[in-house]
């Protein structure tokens, strides 16, 4: 049965606001709903920004839906705007034009920023990061002039855009304070994979060092004197989430907003949702910065609060695209026993991770998407392999359950 639950208002206009938004309408919410974002645009989903915004004559980015869209459903859109402050007493939301919005829901879906280089590097005209369309579109007209690119920081940022630079040409050195590549989403395997396939396709990769200083020459110089052609520097070193307006709420942890499995805060009335909800995964709370995370918790959040509230507990899903590598990645791809299925010297490969029954935790799929539609299945089912079928991959892979 669907509540009627007063004035809806979302702070934050990106993925997650737009499907809570959509979601309360088709539930049957027939009250008023409000999104403000700081951002002049309408939501759009930010994959493009480092995938198909980097290609040469991209005709630019595409919103999840046209502005009319909103207004036709009756939802408020208020761009260009900032909340900076919640009065969780009055139940109002304060903007930065002097604005205040009543609530009698408040979801936060402020998401998160780029975690910055030190202030001396962060300062100058020669850094990129990339969050936003802006972000993009500055970067694309750094590709499409030739610029020399340092790449700091080895994660999913730094290799979208190393392979989408190499792609057109452009001279990549990518700077990695750790060991290896994307350490601390995927297995070791697979941080090797990335690093053969990146220098094959003409990265200059180096690992265990830090941006110093941007020289004059146009170089960085990184922490062991070492120098890097640089005219451009693009940051991929994590993020942090934005909690500024709420954080005198105490609904705020280290990671994000704090919320239960039902999208809840300890406030009453005031919910989280997307990329700045840190919420249970895997027995402990923290952010789940991902595509499917911004549409699906999101989804079943905005349900919870007009319908009977059921929990979200889907493994953790990601892909990426870096050149002609499809990477995607399910539940806890880093413990657990190893069993690699195909040859992770090759071109192809899934890692799967079993816990001590023989049931699968987690798996990453190199260029190999079949297999992780049952992974996915597999690790929201806990299901039990034979883990030397799985690793016979003339077996098929439906045949490997136990
Ligand atoms: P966001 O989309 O970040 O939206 C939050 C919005 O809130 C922003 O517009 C922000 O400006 C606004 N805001 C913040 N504070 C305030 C305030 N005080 N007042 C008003 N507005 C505010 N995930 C994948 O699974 N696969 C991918 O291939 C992939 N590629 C990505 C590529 C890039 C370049 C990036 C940056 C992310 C990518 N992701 C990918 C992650 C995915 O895009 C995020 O998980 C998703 O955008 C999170 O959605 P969100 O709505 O929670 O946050
Ligand atoms: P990540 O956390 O994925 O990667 C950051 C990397 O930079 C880590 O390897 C980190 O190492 C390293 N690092 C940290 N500090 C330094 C430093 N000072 N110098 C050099 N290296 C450093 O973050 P990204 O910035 O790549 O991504 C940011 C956001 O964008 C995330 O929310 C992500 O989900 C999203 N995104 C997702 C994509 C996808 O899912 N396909 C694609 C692009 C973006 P260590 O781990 O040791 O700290």
């Amino acid at each position: 049965m669907t509540q009627q639950i007063g004035h809806i208002v979302i702070v934050g206009a990106g993925q997650a606001a737009a499907n809570a938004a959509a979601e309360l309408r088709r539930t049957g919410h027939a009250g008023p709903i409000a999104i403000v974002g700081e951002e002049p645009h309408a939501p759009y989903e930010r994959p493009q920004l480092s995938k198909d915004m980097l290609r040469p004559g991209c005709a630019g980015a595409r919103c999840m839906r046209e502005t009319e869209a909103y207004a036709r459903d009756g939802i408020d859109l208020h761009l260009g705007v900032r909340v900076r402050h919640v009065d969780a007493a009055r139940r109002e939301v304060q903007l930065d034009d002097g604005r205040r919005l009543p609530y009698g829901h408040l979801l936060i879906a402020t998401g998160v920023r780029p975690r910055p280089l030190p202030p001396a590097l962060h300062a100058s005209p020669r850094v990129r990061y990339l969050r936003s369309i802006g972000d993009a579109e500055a970067l694309r007209a750094d590709l499409d002039a030739g610029h020399p690119l340092a790449i700091v920081g080895g994660g999913v940022i730094g290799l979208e855009v190393a392979a989408a630079a190499r792609a057109r040409g452009v001279a990549v050195t990518l700077v990695e304070a750790g060991e290896r590549l994307m350490q601390r989403g995927v297995d070791p395997l697979v941080s090797r994979f990335l690093d053969r396939t990146h220098r094959a396709r003409g990265v200059d990769i180096r690992y265990g060092l830090q941006a110093e200083a941007l020289e004059d020459d146009g170089t960085l110089r990184l922490s062991d004197g070492s120098r890097v052609p640089a005219a451009r520097v693009l940051v991929g070193i994590g993020v942090l989430p934005n909690v500024e307006p709420f954080a005198h709420l105490g609904i705020a942890d280290a990671a994000g907003i704090r919320v239960d499995a039902f999208g809840r805060t300890a406030v009453p009335g005031i919910h989280a949702i997307g990329d700045i909800a840190s919420q249970p995964v895997g027995g402990r709370h923290g952010r789940i910065e991902t595509w499917a995370n911004a549409q699906d918790q999101a989804i079943t959040v905005a349900r919870n609060l007009v319908a009977e509230p059921v929990p979200y507990a889907a493994p953790t899903w990601f892909w990426s695209d870096q050149g002609q590598t499809n990477l995607q990645v399910v539940g806890d791809a880093t413990t657990g026993r190893t069993v690699v299925r195909g040859d992770a010297d090759g071109d192809a490969f899934s890692v799967f991770r079993l816990d001590d029954a023989g049931r699968v935790t987690g798996c990453a799929t190199v260029n190999a998407p079949k297999d992780m539609a049952l992974a996915r299945r597999w690790v929201r089912q806990r299901q039990q392999v034979e883990p030397q079928r799985l690793a016979d991959p003339a077996i098929p892979l439906r045949d490997c359950a136990a």
